[in-house]
C-alpha cells in the first residue's frame, strides 16, 4: 500500500525535495486549547536546511480515533468479513472526519493556514 511509496516534498526554504519518512517528521506538545486535549503539533523537518514546517495537529481524541481505526484494520485483515470491512470503513470515516475538525479549528488558534488553502487560494483572489 501507501508504505512502499516513498512520499516527498519540496522544501519552502530551500527548494529541494525530500522524503516524507518518520524521521522527517517531529512532534511538539502544544498548550491545550479550548475543548482539545494533548495537543501535540507535527512538523515536516527538511533533510537539506532542517527548515520545519507544519503538518498536522494531533488531540487525546484523535489518537483514540487512529487507534480504534489501527485495531479495524487488524481486524479486516485476520478476519476478512464483510463485517470487519464495514467497522473498519466506519472507524476511518470517524477518524477522518475528526483529523479535519482538529484541523480547522486548531490551525487558525495557532495562526497557521492549511498547506491546502494555500495551494487553492493561488490563481484565485
Ligand atoms: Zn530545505
Amino acid at each position: 500500500m501507501l508504505d512502499n511509496k516513498p512520499f516527498t516534498m519540496t522544501c519552502a526554504g530551500c527548494g529541494k525535495d525530500f522524503v516524507l519518512s518518520q524521521e522527517a517528521l517531529v512532534e511538539r506538545p502544544r498548550d491545550n486549547v479550548s475543548g482539545h486535549q494533548n495537543v501535540v503539533e507535527t512538523l515536516m523537518v527538511c533533510s537539506h536546511c532542517s527548515r520545519e514546517d507544519h503538518a498536522y495537529f494531533m488531540t487525546a481524541k484523535l489518537v483514540r480515533f487512529r487507534t480504534t481505526l489501527q485495531v479495524r484494520q487488524k481486524e479486516l485483515h485476520t478476519l476478512k468479513t464483510q463485517r470487519a470491512l464495514k467497522q473498519w470503513r466506519r472507524a476511518k470515516k470517524r477518524h477522518q472526519v475528526e483529523f479535519d475538525r482538529v484541523q480547522a479549528q486548531l490551525r487558525p488558534l495557532f495562526g497557521l493556514e492549511s498547506p491546502t488553502a494555500v495551494l487553492e487560494g493561488q490563481g484565485g483572489s
